[in-house]
């Protein structure tokens, strides 16, 4: 202070302008702010608080983490999952102070999260993975908003490539996906909409198809464009005819076109003669002969 003092005497410092105060608060408040950026979480998110958990009163640092120690319970009647917009209190990573949920801690100044959601209480200091919170879904997405559109017919955002060019399902995503039974709409993982407009897990349709299962497991539609496969199966048919004691006619049901009409018995399949398609099935008479 003194020799602080001394210098002041001899040449007074420039006093600083209100741009350089301003600009010093700022540098102030981010680097407060920052302490701890990318440091806390879980496995799930990066994130600077942990929530107090509405329904059981106790803390953890997502709603993931809550759902699978809730859900591995012995006791049926004590697993719940946490509802994300019920959120009141939370604690902060860095200071523990527990308070209201915010933006920034009220006792340390740091951020919770470098995305902060106040609808849906979510934090996540990791900005990589695009979040975006839409409205119409009531809740956050992660991709890119530019990259989604909300389809109101279907009740949920998909891809844009999808937008003009893909069959409405009446609340397709508000269901649990055929093959794992996970509820689609806020699953974290991939969905993929089929031809028919069911939807499932991405990975979980990569898996079917590696199973040679090309029908939705919903309504047993062709998921994707077969003509390809039903070209290769007319060769195989003409090149091998029926013994002729299986040479009849057989009623037929095609899962494409949902039109009935009659084939030739075969082996290897019946064509429909509306779509060409031989994803159809023998009605009356006969099993699925695939
Ligand atoms: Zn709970
Ligand atoms: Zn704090
Ligand atoms: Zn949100
Ligand atoms: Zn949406
Ligand atoms: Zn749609
Ligand atoms: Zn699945
Ligand atoms: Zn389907
Ligand atoms: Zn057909």
């Amino acid at each position: 202070m003194e020799d602080g003092h001394n210098f002041v005497v001899d040449q007074p410092p420039p006093a600083p302008t209100e741009e350089a105060d301003h600009n010093a608060e700022l540098d102030n408040n981010n680097s407060r702010e920052d302490v701890g950026k990318m440091l806390y979480g879980c496995e799930h998110y990066r994130r600077r608080c942990k929530l107090r958990a509405p329904c059981c009163n106790e803390i953890f640092t997502c709603r993931h983490c809550h759902n699978d120690a809730k859900s591995a319970l012995s006791n049926p009647k004590e697993r719940h999952e946490l509802v994300r917009h019920d959120v009141k209190q939370l604690v902060c990573g860095v200071c523990n102070t527990e308070q209201q949920v915010a933006g920034i801690c009220s006792e340390c100044g740091v951020k919770f999260g470098e995305y902060y959601c106040e609808i849906c209480r979510f934090y996540d200091d990791d900005r990589t993975k695009r979040q975006f919170h839409c409205d119409d879904c009531g809740i956050c997405r992660v991709g890119g908003r530019e990259n989604f559109f909300h389809c109101r017919k279907c009740g949920s955002c998909y891809s844009v490539d999808l937008r003009d060019n893909h069959l409405c399902v009446e609340n397709s995503m508000k269901n649990h996906c055929p093959i794992c039974y996970e509820f689609l709409f806020d699953s974290v993982k991939g969905t993929t909409i089929m031809k028919c407009g069911h939807t499932m897990h991405m990975e979980c349709y990569t898996e079917m198809i590696h199973q040679n299962q090309y029908r939705c497991p919903i309504c047993s539609k062709s998921v994707l464009n077969m003509s390809r496969t039903w070209e290769r199966l007319d060769v195989e048919i003409e090149a091998t005819a029926m013994p002729e004691e299986y040479r009849y006619e057989v009623p037929i049901l095609c899962n494409d076109c949902n039109s009935t009409g009659k084939a030739f018995f075969h082996i290897l399949g019946h064509k429909c003669k509306h779509c060409n398609s031989y994803n159809t099935r023998m009605i009356g008479t006969g099993e699925d002969p695939q």
